[in-house]
């Protein structure tokens, strides 16, 4: 079986990452992610990496770049 270092290591390679210095706090991403990974606190765009499911969505729709999601394109 697999072990939680095991796991969380795959999930952090795949995981999507954020640009902090290029977001603009749109919400555009929020909007359209099917898995409620990202959430706006205020002024700071916040992922949730355990719900991220990598499907691309949210990287397509940043107009800044500041989303990176090395898979699902
Ligand atoms: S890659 Fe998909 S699941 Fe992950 S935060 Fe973006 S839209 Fe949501
Ligand atoms: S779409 Fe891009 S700029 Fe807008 S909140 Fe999301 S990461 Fe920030």
């Amino acid at each position: 079986m697999e072990s939680v270092e095991e796991k969380r290591s795959f999930t952090e390679a795949n995981s999507l990452k954020v640009d902090r210095a290029r977001c603009i706090v749109c919400g555009a991403c929020t909007a359209v992610c099917p898995a409620e990974a990202l959430v706006l606190f205020g002024l700071k765009l916040e992922l949730i990496k355990e719900k991220c499911i990598s499907c691309g969505l949210s990287e397509k729709v940043c107009t800044t770049g500041a989303l990176t999601c090395p898979v699902g394109k």
